[in-house]
């Protein structure tokens, strides 16, 4: 048997002699970004990636998901490396879709160039005949918890049921037989190199829509009931709950109005508002959204208006493998460079690659190889070769590290491990976080 050394020698040779593929590959996806469940077009691209590579992939899971399984014939862990299709929406973003104003403002491009990085080092004959288990590769869409209305839409239309695509990929059983994930996404802190160990906040999603009477704004506003004014009035309380929110819960509320009114010279008769509930623990999730009920509730009876409150499911905090992420930090050291490689702690920003922390060992690092604000109009990656080559180099040595030797240290990993909950448990918490709720007094 080859030693370690000699079979990544070997993989990092295969992804080398396709980087200028693989970022070419990425570039293309940045240059048509889509959003979330659709992104008909990125699919495309990774599914001809994917039968180009000798794989049967499958297409079309939760909207435009696309799944390839690498058996190598020999029993162990079967690992999930994913990259996210989804883009954002910044239409000041350069890169950003002239019509759909869909940018790749949180780097989701650069995931899929470095999860194809481990499909061309896995499919290297050398490399997969020291391995055994499997390795799955999974483009999956919709990690931006945007767009709201469209997905409620989707939902209730039964394309999907919840909004984040790896959800859906649980929900549908698409994680059944996986037993270990990974994703890295890029990020821009001026620090260039590897992130490890991280935390990711949980969230809940609201939608709130507040209902007046149309009136004449000039000439008879006291038969109206200002919609807008009750939204005012609702935010207003929202920040006067800030204070009670505990610095250890990491909670984060950020509500934003999507429409504020209809016609100057008329009474708003119809607002809406959309926020997250952000916090490191379901139980501050929970009061969070609980606060925030009451005072969008308050904001209405101040007017005399009523509040429609749909409560969404979001996504779980995350607990990121400390075993998994060793692992990946050894191999990060020498292909970063061990002064590149740093950890961090809790982020306030959420994914859904936190929800599979919950129900398998998932790690989720980070390459700081971009400038400008995350999900802002400025945010570019720069650094190609760190977001594809070497994350993808960085990934593949984990995998080919749990998978060798019989796949002891991935069956290591499995045994450390004690899922937070099970998949049944999972579903039903999310669930259970869903409500519709209207408030006439
Ligand atoms: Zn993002
Ligand atoms: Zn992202």
């Amino acid at each position: 048997m080859p030693s370690i050394e000699q079979t990544l020698k070997h993989a990092f040779a295969a992804i080398d002699k396709r980087s200028d593929d693989l970022i070419g590959l990425s570039q293309s996806v940045l240059s048509d970004a889509e959003s979330g469940y659709r992104e008909h077009r990125t699919a495309a691209k990774i599914d001809k990636w994917m039968l180009a590579a000798g794989l049967s992939p499958r297409t079309e899971i939760a909207i435009t998901g696309i799944v390839a399984k690498v058996e190598t014939g020999r029993p162990g862990p079967n690992i999930a490396v994913i990259g996210e299709l989804d883009s954002l929406i910044v239409p000041a973003h350069p890169n950003a879709h002239p019509e759909t104003g869909a940018a790749h403002a949180c780097g989701h491009h650069a995931q899929l160039g470095n999860m194809l990085a481990v499909l061309t080092a896995v499919l290297d004959p050398k490399v997969q005949a020291t391995l055994s288990g499997s390795v799955t590769f999974m483009a999956i869409p919709a990690e931006e918890y945007i767009e709201l209305e469209f997905r409620e839409q989707l939902r209730s239309d039964g394309s999907i049921e919840f909004f984040g695509g790896k959800q859906e990929f649980v929900r549908l059983g698409e994680f059944d037989d996986i037993d270990m994930a990974m994703l890295t996404h890029t990020t821009a802190e001026g620090i260039p190199g590897a992130i490890i160990s991280g935390a990711h906040n949980g969230m809940i999603g609201k939608t709130a829509e507040f209902r007046g009477v149309a009136s004449h704004a000039g000439a008879a506003p006291h038969l109206g009931v200002n919609a807008l004014n009750a939204a005012n009035v609702a935010l207003s309380a929202i920040h006067a709950n800030r204070e009670t929110f505990r610095d250890a819960d990491y909670v984060r509320v950020h509500p934003i109005v999507t429409h504020g009114g209809d016609a100057v010279s008329s009474v708003p008769a119809k607002v809406n508002i959309e926020t997250y509930i952000r916090a490191s623990n379901i139980d501050a999730m929970i009061d969070g959204a609980t606060k925030i009920d009451r005072a969008l509730r308050a904001g209405a009876m101040a007017v005399g208006a009523e509040v429609e409150i749909l409560t969404t499911p979001g996504y779980m905090p995350s607990r990121y493998d400390p075993v998994m992420a060793d692992i990946y930090r050894k191999h990060a050291e020498t292909v970063f460079g061990a002064e590149n490689v740093r950890t961090s702690g809790q982020r306030a920003s959420s994914s859904d690659a936190a929800d599979l922390s919950m129900l398998m060992p998932t790690i989720h690092p980070w390459v700081d190889c971009a400038t400008g604000n995350g999900h802002g109009a400025d945010y570019l990656v720069q650094d190609y070769d760190m977001a594809v080559v070497k994350a993808g180099k960085a990934m593949t040595a984990t995998v080919v590290d749990l998978l060798s030797d019989g796949a002891a240290l991935g069956t290591r990993v499995l045994n450390s491990y004690r899922p937070e909950m099970t998949k049944e448990r999972y579903l039903a918490q999310l669930r259970e976080f869903r409500s519709e709720k209207v408030y006439t007094e």
